[in-house]
């Protein structure tokens, strides 16, 4: 979420330019939901708690997008929370004329050696399925290390007709901030260098944030030594990070957040489980191999650590986190004093006997199973068939990934 902008190092831009001064939102109500906004005082944001309140319903923000025709959409998701991080039908919800760049963020965080061609083709894919075909580019970036903007701002350049804004769309902590600070560096021209401060816990966004175009130098292909600013009164939207309920992150308070979001590249870990045993990810995710005839391999690619055992401990362990009792299995941190929205969701089989077709005598892996916001597990050996259990806090967030990344 994008909080406010701070380090200036540049007297020619006042603070106050930061305060959209698009005419739609000079017009005291926001015209997506008709909240008021603040104007009077410029040290203090636009938005007010009201506008905070109505923004957080993804509609009738959306429904803003939908009636715009001008607008180059910029979809952002955390490729680590995928599809949990894609708002579901968007494509009806924000119309088709206006081009859509999908941009899975947070790439450096995959193994390295990813398969970039391969993950952007799930990407494709798995966003099709769920409702959204109007995608006219997919990018895997890095905000953080700069990965891929280039290509992405080049892209946007090219297809803007000079006349357009630009809305970043997505959830909450999928790094649209970031995002912002990685188009500000990747800025040409010398003392165009500011920053935006973004913040780790999800939730915190307030409203719709213009930044005007001209701040971004050559960064979308405007040319700053021009005599004509087409773009002078277009802005890059940061929108408000829409509370995905579908996200695991949403069950999880600060302390379990920082446990489970990875902070640097994730390692992956092999384990060759044998039949009646149960493998857990934290107290989160857990995978029973229930039956089969020759033992399994699961590599895990996930902060949260691995934890083997059988079926019939991982039973009673799940009991116990039912009624409220501590096991070693964290997150979730059972009796924590930090806030949490809503009380922890048990472990519910979400899969149940899915049935793993092996191929004897290869070791590669021929599926993985993807928990949004955790992690995933790849899947392989020489085991002709293999009946598994998944789980997860209510059964949800878990999908099958049929070409491994
Ligand atoms: P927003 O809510 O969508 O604006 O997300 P933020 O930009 O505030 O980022 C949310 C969290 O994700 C912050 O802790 C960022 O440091 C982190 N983050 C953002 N982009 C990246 C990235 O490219 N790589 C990694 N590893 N973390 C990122």
């Amino acid at each position: 979420s994008l909080l406010l902008l701070d380090k200036f190092d540049n007297n020619s831009l006042p603070p106050s330019s930061f305060i959209p001064s698009d005419p739609r939102i000079k017009s005291e109500h926001c015209p997506g939901c008709g909240a008021k906004f603040q104007t009077r005082d410029r040290s203090k944001p636009v938005v007010t708690e009201e506008w905070q309140e109505s923004v957080t319903s993804e509609r009738s923000f959306l429904s803003y997008l939908k009636k715009k025709d001008d607008a180059i959409i910029i979809t952002v998701v955390d490729i680590f929370d995928f599809p949990g991080t894609l708002l579901e039908h968007l494509d009806e919800l924000i119309g088709t004329k206006n081009p859509n760049i999908l941009v899975a963020n947070k790439s450096d965080l995959l193994p390295k050696d990813f398969n970039e061609t391969r993950i952007k083709l799930w990407l494709r894919t798995i966003s099709e399925k769920l409702g959204f075909k109007n995608i006219h580019d997919v990018f895997l970036t890095s905000a953080k290390k700069n990965w891929r903007i280039q290509e992405l701002s080049e892209t946007i350049a090219a297809i803007r007709s000079g006349f357009d804004d630009i809305y970043l769309i997505g959830c909450a902590n999928v790094g649209k901030s970031e995002l912002i600070n990685s188009f500000l560096r990747n800025t040409v021209e010398e003392g165009w260098r500011h920053k935006v401060t973004s913040s780790p816990i999800p939730g915190t966004t307030i409203g719709m944030i213009g930044l005007p175009l001209t701040l971004f130098g050559t960064t979308f292909g405007y040319n700053p030594k021009g005599f004509h600013f087409p773009q002078e009164s277009k802005y890059l939207y940061d929108t408000p990070g829409i509370i995905n309920k579908k996200q695991l992150v949403n069950l999880l308070n600060e302390d379990e957040l920082k446990m489970v979001i990875p902070q640097k590249m994730i390692k992956p870990l092999t384990y060759y489980i044998f039949p009646g045993k149960s493998l857990f990810l934290g107290g989160l995710a857990r995978i029973d191999y229930v039956e089969g005839d020759k033992p399994i391999r699961i590599t895990i690619f996930s902060r949260l650590n691995p934890h083997v055992t059988s079926i019939r401990r991982a039973d009673e362990m799940c009991q116990s986190m039912a009624v409220g009792d501590k096991t070693f299995l964290e997150p979730p941190i059972i009796n924590s004093v930090k806030r949490r929205i809503e009380p922890f969701p048990p472990l519910v089989r979400g899969i149940k006997r899915h049935a793993l077709k092996g191929l004897r005598g290869t070791t590669m892996s021929l599926k993985d199973i993807v928990f949004s916001g955790i992690g995933w597990a790849s899947f392989g050996g020489s085991y002709e068939r293999a009946i598994i259990d998944v789980w997860s806090p209510n059964g949800t967030g878990i999908y099958f990934r049929d070409k491994p990344l």
